[in-house]
């Protein structure tokens, strides 16, 4: 019987998986299709992703360094607001590649994971959890472990066979590409998508990014052609993806814990999860010894205090997307300028450094 089954290996099941082993669990993680494939998310992550992978990796992950955004109310060509810092605020990197990097390091601290493996049941039991697996190729495994780690993303199906609350929303996000090369330091935000937004993300050599995501029914791809439109740019690889906001009041059962974007470990303001996923991941890692099932609580309490009061704020910062635009335009025009906040961190907010910015 395993310690551990992971299911799925995007950045939190990965990350859970490597550091379970490093603790020296028996851990198998299940990836349905191929590690990071296919590609639904933009990748644009705080510098702070530099701590999760190895130094090797960074140089090839590295797509473009970000200090700061231009937050429009209208679409291009709109005035922009300028919130910046002298440093690198984020960094855009190549997300397919990073699962894979990740990925690797859990298969170097001795975890099992396996690519074209679909876990289709999971069956809860007192002392163990079972697990049905179909194989790409044909055939079926059956699996025991003492717990499971639902890693398996928004729309989660450990979640649902364990029956754990769905999330409080889920949004629509597109994105696709213009392969034209561009290194400049700004994404653009335009607040014209219904409780979120649109954007432009500059990837260097990987050209440009641009993306829009909204409440489900609120057609998300004609408001993305409206989009690519205004900036005058035909686009290529379109991605589609779901955004998990607002986390249920508990993910974990018994044996089963939920970790990512299954738990809805997201920036309600960004719908940013890789950054949350692998915090909860470490936390689970930390937490959980799965020979006794009430760690899952210290689990439960523990990306709680790491991650709640974030997500609390971040909800309120997204509240603002719905505001009259003469407000927005004025908040916009009072806050913006040199910032002192941590994109991950909405309680930076308040922090001193950034009051003395403010006030400055
Ligand atoms: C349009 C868009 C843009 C985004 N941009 C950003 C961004 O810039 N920065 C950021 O931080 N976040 C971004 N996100 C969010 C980010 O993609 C997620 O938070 C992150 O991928 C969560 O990782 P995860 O592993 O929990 O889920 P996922 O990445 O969805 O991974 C789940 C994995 O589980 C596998 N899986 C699913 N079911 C099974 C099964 N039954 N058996 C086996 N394997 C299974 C899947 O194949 C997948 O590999 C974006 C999301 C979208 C939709």
């Amino acid at each position: 019987m395993y310690d551990f089954v992971v299911v799925g290996a995007g950045p939190p099941g990965s990350r859970f998986a490597r550091r379970a082993a490093e603790n020296g669990y028996d851990v198998v993680a299940f990836e349905k299709g191929e590690i990071g494939e296919p590609l639904a998310c933009s990748g644009h992550v705080s510098t702070d992703v530099w701590e999760y992978v190895p130094d090797e990796a960074r140089s090839e992950l590295f797509q473009n360094r970000v200090f700061g955004a231009r937050f429009h109310v209208g679409g291009p060509g709109s005035k922009p607001y300028r919130f910046y810092k002298r440093e690198p605020v984020s960094n855009v990197i190549d997300r397919v590649g990073l699962d894979r990097a990740l990925a690797e390091c859990a298969r170097d601290a001795g975890a099992d994971v396996r690519e074209g493996h679909t876990v289709t049941g999971i069956e809860e039991r007192a002392d163990r959890v079972v697990v049905e697996v179909s194989v790409a190729g044909g055939g079926t495994e059956t699996v025991e472990a003492r717990m499971v780690a639902g890693c398996d993303g928004p729309t989660s199906r450990v979640r649902r066979a364990v029956g754990i609350d769905e999330p409080e929303e889920l949004l629509h996000g597109v994105l696709a590409f213009d392969p034209e090369p561009d290194d400049r330091d700004y994404v653009d935000v335009h607040l014209t998508a219904p409780r979120f937004f649109a954007w432009r993300i500059p990837r260097g050599d990987a050209g440009v990014e641009y993306g829009l995501a909204a409440p489900p029914g609120e057609d998300v791809s004609a408001r993305f052609d409206r989009l690519t439109d205004a900036y005058g740019v035909d686009t290529e690889r379109f991605c589609s993806g779901a955004i998990p906001i607002g986390p249920p009041e508990s993910v974990t059962t018994d044996r089963v814990l939920l970790i990512g974007d299954a738990a809805a470990q997201t920036k309600p303001f960004t719908g940013g999860g890789i950054l949350y996923g692998m915090t909860a991941a470490d936390v689970a890692a930390e937490t959980i010894d799965p020979t006794d099932p009430g760690t899952l609580a210290d689990y439960e309490a523990g990306w709680r205090d790491e991650l709640a009061t974030e997500i609390r704020l971040g909800k309120l910062i997204r509240a603002c997307y719905s505001l009259p635009e003469p407000i927005q335009h004025l908040g916009l025009r009072a806050l913006s300028g040199e910032i002192g906040v941590h994109m991950d961190r909405p309680s930076s907010f308040l922090s001193r450094e950034h009051l003395r910015r403010l006030l400055s």
